[in-house]
């Protein structure tokens, strides 16, 4: 089986949507990844650090994925990471209104031996010099390197980023952070600006309006599946890299056309996601759903044009 290596926050997350408010609930770039990568048939392992605040339940929710977690330092009287967000009506963004970095603020990560040799390396959204660090204990170049990133560390660790995104493969980003990132509007401009500075695949998410995928020449677009109900956003981004990493450590394909399909599973994963607060769809997720759903996302995208 395929092995992929996530990096990522396990987190306590503090959300308010229009539809109602949480208290501190599992949240982290890691657990949404971790969560949406064990859907496939695929050996898994997390990296991350927790304080010993973080219930042996939470844990267990990723245990019984069968996700390794031997990376995940516990901290003795640490805090957990901690991140409060609030969602706007239009759900599309939102206000960071609490980012507390506790034990995350002096993470070495390490890596077991069972992992230097995996397949794809998953970057989660986390602080740059932690991802290069799991690039550097690779024992051999990995097949493939994603890395995700949000506006945070644009604005708070600026030239550790642009030294990792010279590293890795495939960057995943939202559409208002492409523009943070190239100073440029267009996304098609933004996308090229990006595979300069190093990733030969970027990844445009787009929120409900799907994801882009640029590759030199080459444009794919995946709508988002509409959806009835939509609670909370949060780590839909995170999922859909989950089943982006998941679907290719599995396909053991890695060229254009299977990431057209991995990104089909990741939207398809994140719309799960959305649809109660937090981590709760995707811990009870199955995989007939999933099936089904990827049916209607066939026929929504599906089309015959006759060109003369
Ligand atoms: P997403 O909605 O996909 O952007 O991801 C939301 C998740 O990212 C939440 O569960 C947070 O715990 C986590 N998160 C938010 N801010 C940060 C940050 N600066 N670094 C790492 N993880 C974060």
């Amino acid at each position: 089986m395929g092995k992929l290596l996530i990096v990522g926050t396990m987190a306590f997350d503090a959300i308010e949507t229009p539809f109602g408010k949480t208290g501190r609930i599992l949240g982290g770039a890691g657990t949404y990844i971790g969560l949406a990568a064990s859907q496939f048939k695929i050996d898994s392992a997390i990296v991350s650090v927790v304080g010993d605040d973080f219930p042996q339940s939470y844990m267990d929710i990723l245990n019984n994925k069968n996700i390794d977690l031997t990376g995940v330092e516990v901290v003795k009287g640490g805090k957990t990471f901690f991140w409060e967000g609030k969602y706007h009506n239009d759900l599309n963004s939102r206000d960071t209104l609490a980012t507390e970095l506790n034990t995350l603020a002096d993470f070495s990560p390490v890596v077991s031996n069972d992992y230097t040799d995996a397949d794809i390396v998953m970057l989660g959204n986390l602080h740059p010099t932690i991802q290069l660090s799991v690039i550097n204990q690779m024992e051999k170049r990995p097949k493939l390197i994603v890395l995700d990133t949000m506006n945070f560390w644009m604005d708070n660790a600026w030239d550790e980023l642009i030294t990792v995104i010279s590293k890795i493969d495939v960057i995943t980003i939202n559409d208002e952070e492409a523009r943070q990132l190239t100073s440029e509007y267009s996304l098609v401009k933004a996308a090229a600006k990006i595979q300069e500075m190093g990733p030969k695949y970027v990844v445009i998410k787009k929120g409900e309006h799907g994801a882009l995928l640029f590759h030199k020449d080459n444009i794919f677009f995946a709508p988002a599946l509409p959806l009835e109900e939509v609670f909370d956003p949060t780590g839909a981004g995170d999922t859909f890299a989950g089943g982006f990493a998941g679907y290719l450590t599995e396909a053991r394909n890695i060229s254009f056309e299977s990431m057209k399909n991995a990104i089909i599973h990741g939207s398809n994963l994140a719309s799960f996601c959305v649809e109660k607060f937090g981590t709760e769809r995707m811990v009870n997720l199955k995989k007939s759903e999933i099936d089904t759903r990827l049916t209607q996302f066939k026929k929504l995208t599906q089309f015959n044009i006759e060109l003369t």
